[in-house]
């Protein structure tokens, strides 16, 4: 970018100024010296800076800390490949790579406009159903991407919820971790404003670059001239899965086990199980308190996928590690 503004100034000069002085050209000189010079005075500041007995010291301090980084990194990335986050589908556009879609209209060349995207989380719909969807959007969601209240069904938004919940404290917890290896070293402002990756590979942290892979269900609506278009998208983050699991939970009439309507795993239940247990792994005994970056993680003492039910009973905290641990165990 600056040669670029460099080349922009001199033609600029040339066409403005045909008789300058031969101050105004010494100026030109000048700028164009610092323009130059900046870039190159800063990377030999940064490999000073990176090879300073200083910098060397504090990496050495934290090496402990960063190898610990890492595998919380390692370990969000298993829970985003395991982990299921996908729930219903719209039938709308099934079938639609079968057909081939033209607009002919002579008379408005427009084309692009007015062809619909089909996808499994796309619903095509009418203004009507649009409209009606941001206003009611847990029951349209419900009934246009086929999520039926049914046990079935039930589990597997809790399973969605659940594993969402996980990847959020844990990427948390990792820009927590990143936030405080970034204190503890303190470089100079300009090391983390243009060289942020070199500092990180420095330290030798691996980045995580996961985001939350939250859902995104929408209603479309684009008008047959393809002139209007008018959309509602519901995310699907741990508010909207806590609402579909609970209006499943009413829709569903539970022909054994009324206990079972109650058995939902929330954020508020996480939040209860974690405070009874101290804040602390109930198997190696490791707490918040003697570990302030600890992931803690709630975990079903018998799998919902061989009947555990979400109450207080069946609910312990665990660290990640023994979690984890615990997971190779059972599968
Ligand atoms: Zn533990």
């Amino acid at each position: 970018m600056p040669a670029a503004l460099l080349i922009v100034l001199l033609i600029v000069a040339v066409i403005a100024v045909p008789a300058a002085s031969s101050s105004f050209w010494l100026t030109v000189l000048a700028l164009a010296a610092i323009i130059i010079a900046n870039p190159i005075v800063r990377a030999v500041r940064k490999n000073r800076y990176f090879a300073s007995q200083q910098f060397q010291t504090l990496k050495a301090e934290v090496a402990a800390v960063v190898v610990e980084h890492n595998d919380v990194v390692d370990y969000v990335q298993e829970i985003r490949a395991k982990g299921s986050f996908e729930l219903g589908a719209s039938s709308s556009g099934q079938y639609a790579h079968l057909a081939s879609f033209d607009n002919n209209s002579a008379w408005n060349y427009r084309r692009d406009r007015n062809v619909a995207d089909y996808a499994p989380h796309v619903h095509n719909a009418s203004l009507q159903v649009v409209r009606s969807a941001s206003a009611e959007p847990i029951k349209y969601l419900m009934k246009y991407f086929s999520i039926a209240a049914d046990q079935e069904t039930l589990a597997d938004v809790q399973r969605v919820a659940d594993d969402i919940a996980r990847l959020e404290d844990a990427v948390v917890n990792v820009k927590r971790r990143e936030a405080d290896i970034t204190a503890l070293i303190n470089p100079p402002k300009f090391i983390l404003k243009h060289y942020r990756s070199e500092f990180w590979d420095q330290i030798g942290v691996h980045l995580s670059p996961i985001e939350v892979p939250y859902p995104r269900y929408k209603f479309q609506y684009t008008s047959a001239g393809g002139n209007s278009a008018q959309e509602t998208s519901v995310e699907l983050n741990t508010s909207t899965l806590e609402a579909l699991s609970s209006t499943l939970v009413d829709k569903i009439r539970w022909a054994k086990s009324a206990a079972g309507q109650r058995a939902l795993m929330t954020t508020r239940l996480r939040g209860e199980i974690k405070e009874r247990d101290n804040y602390a792994c109930v198997t190696c005994g490791v707490s918040l308190s003697a570990e302030p970056h600890l992931l803690l993680e709630v975990d079903h003492i018998t799998p919902v996928s061989k009947g555990g039910l979400s109450v207080p009973e069946n609910l312990q905290t665990l660290c990640w590690k023994c979690n984890r641990s615990k997971g190779a165990k059972v599968a």
